[in-house]
């Protein structure tokens, strides 16, 4: 199938399409800054994504219009259907999984240049540093693909091991040596198919090795760095096919995902290389990760009895976590602030960065219920305000307030910024029972004299505690 549309100056359409897209790209990511004006950067970000993907019909010599359309529409269809199913917490492992499909389809593409290559033709844009870029994307695109696809399964709870050996950093180490020089291979000059064969299942593995060997806990850095190499691979393959718009968006993901994964190391007091070579949260030291035995006893509160407490109380800070996004109690802790609130108690939120199952998830559900951006502070702003609150509501969070980053050098999360809720008057703690959080790490917070365990769900646990104040 052909069109004829002679007359247009497609070379011109396509530069102002690419550069409208670029714009938007731009415009996009600055708007998802800010929770206010996050919902309109996707948007942009889409309509973009869109001017870009459509402008390709436009290209000069384009043939292939029944598999563009078909796999625009197959693509459109699955996204659409999956991102309205999917329940927030099981973002992360969607996006996981989104972003391998970024890393491979950046693969696919040098794949594809490379195979003509080795044919004896040409690159779309020939030369050693195409050559290179083509061969440098390939290696990154495919291992940010196998790497987040395991990452997507161990989320998912589908491989809940963490798979270690002896040596194991040594063996991987050897393996990606020998992907190095497959790479140089193909950088250098003739090769045939099965070098590239070769390479490309040798990159694949490094990206299994890379990650089976990582903890839960770890995964949302693991994923961010992944999106940071999947947009770096998008622009090399986008340089190669002299495509702006892939350039762009490459550069940009890149740089962000990079940022990102900077931001979520640094809050929880890791280094890159940490995070991906040690076993945090792995469960590898069999108990409660700690070497301090754990004295006390949890003591129970009912929910009448804390509701008391808070109707009189002059402050009271709400920590949510995970749990909270399980039970959907955002509207129902919305709810109580504002009773509170017309009781006259100072109500702030305190999110940890890396509360719930992605960077953001904590804002997205309170912004979801309506709680005003002005009740909610990050962990620097918040922390020095615990010792002088009445009390601090934890709702479903666990590891975030883990005092053991603190007190105990032997654990695993020891060093990690937490939020100081231990250092409230009288914390509370909403949670079904006494299971431990992401980490597995048994927490010291839910032993200390000044907390009251508050069983049950987090909705109806805040739900008695509304009828508790209103009866106040
Ligand atoms: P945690 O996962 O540490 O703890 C959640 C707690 O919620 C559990 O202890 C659980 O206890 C309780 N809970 C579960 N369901 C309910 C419910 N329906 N009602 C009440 N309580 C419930 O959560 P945090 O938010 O404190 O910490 C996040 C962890 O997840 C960190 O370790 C982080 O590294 C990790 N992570 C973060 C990601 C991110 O990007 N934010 C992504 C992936 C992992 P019980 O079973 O007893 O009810």
């Amino acid at each position: 199938m052909e069109l004829n549309l002679e007359g247009l100056n497609f070379e011109l359409l396509i530069e102002v399409a690419y550069f409208a897209a670029a714009i938007l790209f731009i415009m996009g990511l600055k708007a998802m800054s800010s929770p206010v004006t996050a919902r309109r950067g996707i948007f942009w970000a889409g309509i973009g994504m869109l001017v870009a993907t459509l402008v390709s019909f436009a290209y000069p010599d384009m043939h292939n219009y029944i598999p563009m359309t078909a796999a625009i529409l197959i693509g459109g269809i699955i996204a659409w259907w999956t991102g309205k199913r999917v329940a927030m917490t099981d973002m992360p492992q969607m996006i996981a999984l989104y972003n391998g499909m970024g890393g491979g389809s950046a693969a696919a593409i040098a794949a594809v240049e490379l195979v003509r290559l080795s044919a004896g033709g040409e690159l779309t844009l020939s030369g050693p540093v195409s050559q290179a870029l083509a061969v440098i994307g390939a290696l990154i695109g495919t291992i940010a693909f196998s790497g987040s696809m395991i990452a997507f399964a161990k989320l998912q709870g589908w491989m809940r091991k963490v798979y270690r050996f002896k040596g194991q950093q040594i063996f991987n180490l050897a393996i990606f040596g020998a992907l190095l020089y497959y790479g140089w291979v193909l950088t250098g000059g003739s090769f045939g198919q099965n070098e590239l064969m070769i390479f490309f299942g040798l990159a694949l593995l490094v990206g299994v090795l890379m990650t089976i060997g990582i903890g839960g806990a770890d995964m949302p850095v693991v994923i961010s760095l992944y999106n940071a190499l999947t947009g770096l691979a998008v622009g090399f393959e986008g340089f190669v096919l002299q495509n702006p718009a892939m350039m762009i968006a490459g550069i940009v993901v890149g740089s962000a995902g990079t940022l990102l994964t900077q931001l979520m190391a640094r809050a929880m007091n890791r280094s890159l290389g940490n995070v991906l070579f040690s076993s945090f949260g792995t469960g590898d030291d069999g108990g409660s990760g700690s070497a301090v035995e754990v004295s006390g006893t949890m003591k129970a509160i009912n929910a009448a009895d804390a509701a008391i407490t808070m109707a009189y109380a002059e402050s009271v800070i709400i920590v949510p976590g995970y749990g909270m996004a399980v039970a959907q109690a955002q509207h129902k802790v919305w709810e109580l602030t504002k009773i509170l609130q017309e009781k006259g108690v100072r109500v702030s939120f305190a999110i940890h960065p890396v509360a719930g199952r992605m960077p953001g998830h904590m804002n997205v559900l309170l912004a979801e219920a309506g709680v005003p951006y002005d009740l909610i502070y990050d962990l620097e702003d918040i922390n020095s305000q615990f010792p002088t609150a009445d009390v601090a509501l934890v709702i479903g969070a666990n590891d975030v307030v883990n005092p053991a980053a603190r007190k105990d050098t032997s654990s695993p999360i020891y060093g990690m910024p937490i939020l100081d809720a231990d250092k409230a008057r009288n914390v509370f703690v909403i949670k079904r029972g006494q299971g431990t959080g992401f980490s597995g790490i048994e927490n010291l917070l839910f032993f200390e004299d000044n907390t009251r365990m508050c069983y049950g769900d987090a909705q109806d646990v805040a739900q008695k505690l509304i009828t508790g104040v209103k009866s106040l």
